[in-house]
């Protein structure tokens, strides 16, 4: 079928005014981005829908990238017609032959922009009706719950016909809610969660920490190849490595084993918090997830969010594991998630972990480190890059990882 563009219905929008405003102008910023790859595209947004003019574009290859875009509610391939009846028969038969098989049942639906134009809303389903009477006899008109809808918008400038509205990815334009650091481990619960602010419009930038040489560049590398997966839906990441080796050695030398890991914690938040206010960020996200493991029961929150005033979006935190999984895999995050390399994490933790830690006493032993200097050294590590999704960081074992899988 020869689509001439893509209607795009916007999301979650009953914000009025301003917001409106700044919903469309941010969506339209973001889908001209997604679509970059094709130059011959005009783009229009207008108030109550965008359009896509694909000026001889492939419609599947734009709708692909389309589909990862926050705050679209539906798009729909369409067929632009001048405001001429036989020419507007014609293409509709077209329509309907290439997208609606024999025996389905439809209705027909218009809308009228355009006033002046001589049918109104009735006379147009009426006369599109009895059309395909005649030149589709196999097809049942039912008003309610049809398998097809041929929606018809009658515009000032033409006649604009689909037959499919496609669910877009909802949400809300990314951007609009402003930025937070995302804490990215290599795990399955960090990059769901990071899919899931994105969601609601959040901007995000990447914290990530390492311990070399106890951590290997596979590690890291596979928390890059992790944001690539996520950057369709953000446009380009900043992702920011920050050095923990010595903090983790410290902390490992002075604190008693059941306190290794929640004090380990306190610093990694501390850190991200201090990398938001230098960087406009409003809030920290995580992967935590209601007692899945020792430092994430609410006793472990207590004591580790403590030092923190700023908010922390955790989107998985009542999510069972096996739901998370799904949407790891959803989002193809899942294969690279499972890739067996330690980061800092495991290879600090104690085989017993407080799974109750005493606040009181949390404060008491980091309290015997330097902390200022620690984050002082650790913030002047820190590497940033920007990450974009065809980017490649795979290297050798983990592409025989990858064959193995
Ligand atoms: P994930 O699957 O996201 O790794 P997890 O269930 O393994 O989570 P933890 O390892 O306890 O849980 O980590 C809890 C959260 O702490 C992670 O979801 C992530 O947000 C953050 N985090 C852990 N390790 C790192 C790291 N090396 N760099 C950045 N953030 C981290
Ligand atoms: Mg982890």
């Amino acid at each position: 079928m020869n689509y001439t563009e893509i209607m795009v219905r916007y999301g979650e929008l009953s914000t009025k005014g301003k917001n409106r405003q700044a919903f469309i102008s941010r969506l339209h910023g973001n889908v001209t981005k997604a679509l970059h790859e094709f130059p011959d595209l005009t783009i229009r947004p207008k108030r109550d829908r965008l359009h896509i003019e694909l000026n001889g574009e492939d419609a599947k290859a734009v709708m692909a990238r389309l589909s990862k875009v926050f705050g679209i509610q539906t798009y729909s391939p369409s067929v632009k017609v001048e405001k001429d009846m036989a020419k507007v028969h014609e293409a509709v038969l077209d329509l309907m032959n290439e997208s609606v098989p024999q025996g389905a049942s439809y209705k027909v639906n218009t809308r009228r922009a355009d006033h002046t134009f001589a049918l109104d809303t009735n006379q147009m389903n009426l006369n599109l009706g009895d059309f395909l009477v005649d030149h589709r006899p196999d097809l049942k008109v039912q008003m309610h719950h049809p398998d097809y809808t041929l929606r018809v918008e009658v515009r000032r400038d033409a006649i604009y016909l689909s037959t499919q509205t496609i669910q877009g990815a909802l949400g809300m334009p990314v951007g609009t809610a402003g930025k937070a650091m995302l804490m990215l481990s290599g795990g399955i619960d960090s990059p769901v969660a990071g899919y899931y602010a994105l969601k609601r419009g959040v901007d995000l930038e990447m914290v990530h920490f390492l311990s070399p040489p106890y951590t290997s560049d596979s590690a890291l590398n596979k928390a890059k190849q992790l944001t690539t997966k996520l950057a369709p839906y953000a446009g380009y990441i900043k992702f920011i490595q920050v050095p923990f080796t010595e903090i983790q050695e410290t902390i490992k030398s002075t604190v008693p084993e059941g306190y290794l890991m929640t004090v380990q914690r306190r610093l990694m938040l501390r850190l991200t918090e201090a990398l938001a206010k230098q960087r406009g960020g409003l809030a920290i996200v995580n992967g935590e997830s209601i007692g899945q493991v020792a430092s994430q029961t609410l006793e472990s929150m207590v004591a580790i969010n403590d030092v923190t005033n700023m908010p922390i979006i955790r989107p998985v935190a009542t999510m069972d594991k096996t739901e998370i999984i799904k949407v790891a895999q959803d989002i193809d995050t899942y294969d690279l998630s499972i890739m067996p390399f330690e980061d800092c994490c495991t290879i600090f933790a104690p085989p017993s972990p407080k799974t109750k830690p005493n606040l009181d006493k949390t404060r008491y032993y980091e309290s015997k480190l330097d902390v200022e200097g620690l984050m002082q050294r650790a913030l002047d590590g820190v590497k940033i890059t920007e990450i974009k999704s065809s980017d490649e960081f795979m290297n050798q074992d983990q592409d025989m990882i990858s064959e193995l899988l």
